[in-house]
Formats: C-alpha cells, sequence, structure tokens
C-alpha cells in the first residue's frame, strides 16, 4: 500500500513558523519514508477562510521547498460529504439534538458529580422525541453531539478495544471519555472539523497523519468515529509544537512570525528551516 501523508492546514490568516514546522515535519517524513505528501485546505469555517490566504500558503509552501500534487481538495466544496457523514451517525443513533445554551451547559457541568472541569457528559434526561419535533418545529437552534454512552452501546467491546499507533511511542489506548459529548454539527453549520478530517483522511487514504501534539487528546474522538463509520484508522505522529523565544506557541496574531513577513524582510528557507 501506498504511504501517503498530508498538511492540511486552515486558511483563516498567513502561516506562522509553527506551522511550517508542522508543515515541514510531514513533507519530511514523506522524503524518509518514500511516502506521498498531498495538502489539503480545510476551510469549512466559510466566514474565517479566505481565498487570499489560501494563495497565501500555496507560496509559504513553495518558498519553503515544498510540493504536492494537484488538484488540491478544498473542504468547503464538499458539505455534502460530510452532510452524509452526519446521516450515517444518525442512522447508527449515537448522535442527539441538544438545543441547551452554552450557560446551561456549563450549569450542567457544574451538577455533575464527577467534576472534570468543562467536559459535557451528555444530559441527565433525555428530551422525549415529542419535545425534540416541537423544539425542531419551532426553529429552535441546537447542536448535534456525539453521545459516548450511545456510542459504547453500539459498539460493545469494540468500543474498549479501540486502539491507534503513535509512531515512536507504540500503541496507544483510544479513550475518548475525558472529551465527553463533542459537538459534530449545528443547525446550521452541519459539520465539524472532526467529520470533515476524518472523512478525508479515509477517502485521501492518507495512511499516516503527521500533525501538532496539540492534536492529541483528540485523536481518540477520531479513532471512535472511524471505528462508528468502518474506515480504517491511520498511523500518528503527534510532533511537539515549536515555540516562540518566550516558550510559548505561534499564533495567528503573531504579525511577526508569519512566513509572509520572514520572507519579506528578505529571510531565506533555509534560515527559517534553521528554527526547527
Ligand atoms: N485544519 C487543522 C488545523 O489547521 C488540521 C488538523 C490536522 O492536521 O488534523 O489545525
Amino acid at each position: 500500500m501506498t504511504r501517503r501523508t498530508r498538511f492540511a492546514p486552515s486558511p483563516s490568516g498567513h502561516l506562522h513558523l509553527g506551522h511550517a514546522f508542522s508543515a515541514w515535519s510531514a513533507w519530511q517524513w514523506a522524503q524518509e519514508n518514500e511516502a506521498e505528501f498531498i495538502l489539503r485546505i480545510e476551510d469549512i469555517d466559510t466566514t474565517r477562510c479566505k481565498r487570499a490566504f489560501e494563495q497565501s500558503i500555496f507560496d509559504d509552501l513553495i518558498w519553503l521547498g515544498l510540493d504536492w500534487p494537484l488538484p488540491v481538495r478544498r473542504q468547503s466544496e464538499h458539505f455534502d460529504d460530510y452532510a452524509g457523514v452526519l446521516d450515517k451517525l444518525r442512522g447508527l443513533g449515537v448522535v442527539y439534538r441538544c438545543f441547551k445554551t452554552r450557560k446551561e451547559i456549563l450549569e450542567d457541568i457544574a451538577r455533575a458529580p464527577h467534576g472534570l472541569g468543562e467536559v459535557y457528559r451528555g444530559p441527565s434526561e433525555p428530551l422525549s422525541a415529542d419535545e425534540e419535533a416541537e423544539r425542531v418545529t419551532r426553529g429552535d437552534g441546537f447542536a448535534w453531539r456525539l453521545s459516548l454512552e450511545r456510542c459504547r452501546e453500539h459498539l460493545g467491546a469494540r468500543y474498549e478495544a479501540m486502539r491507534f499507533e503513535e509512531l515512536g511511542r507504540g500503541e496507544q489506548r483510544a479513550d475518548p471519555a475525558p472529551l465527553g459529548d463533542i459537538i459534530l454539527a449545528r443547525k446550521d453549520v452541519g459539520t465539524s472539523y472532526h467529520i470533515a478530517v476524518v472523512h478525508d483522511d479515509a477517502l485521501q487514504e492518507i495512511s499516516h497523519i503527521v500533525r501538532g501534539e496539540d492534536l492529541f487528546e483528540l485523536t481518540p474522538l477520531h479513532v471512535l468515529l472511524q471505528t462508528l463509520l468502518g474506515l480504517p484508522v491511520p498511523v500518528y505522529q503527534h510532533h511537539r509544537l515549536l515555540l516562540d523565544e518566550t516558550g510559548k506557541r505561534f499564533a495567528k496574531r503573531d504579525k511577526a512570525a508569519t512566513l509572509k513577513a520572514l520572507r519579506e524582510q528578505g529571510l531565506m528557507a533555509e534560515d527559517v528551516r534553521q528554527r526547527f
């Protein structure tokens, strides 16, 4: 089987040094492992993502010395695919409509006996079918949440058996419990990063996912979705995060650390790679 990895940025700003390190890590891994490297544009947030930023991502990555096959998949052109995934999950009975406001959710969390920070573990009493239908008819806003309890019921022993391979660290148990019932879509936005990333990684036959360690805690949720949907579980490598001189992660608002700014100052790609 062809080994394939990807870099999947969101064009909601210019790439900074942290992104460059991430792109470079995936690219390097592909070079060292005779794997393909692809680029995917994750632009489901159509208010924050802009075509101008997408162009700047292409320019920055070419400047950095990367290349990738065309065409590049743009998630905003595939909302129907993601709606299909949500339908499948609804068909499995593992998602539910949650009409609660953020304030109500926080109150529920505060009342919960386990008190594990800001984690929502589902309603103590689910809405009846009639109440739900009434609220839908009324046009109330809601989120589709993944019920861990129903996932556990649906998957049985397969739930406890969920694992993924982390390069360099071996097999890891995929336990989504610390995340609680995560939002997978909203009434007006029929998808989320989780649905789109899991769908596209499978569609694009990504065998190895090299991405930042800030996403490590979400991996059990992605493995859960892959298991529910009957998709292969890729091998993961969560790389260290590149930090600035003060020890903080780069953020999109750090204008001075964008590749565009560094390029305009006359730095060469080699100078940037020295900082990795
Ligand atoms: N679009 C995600 C981001 O920019 C990519 C995450 C991933 O690699 O799975 O953070």
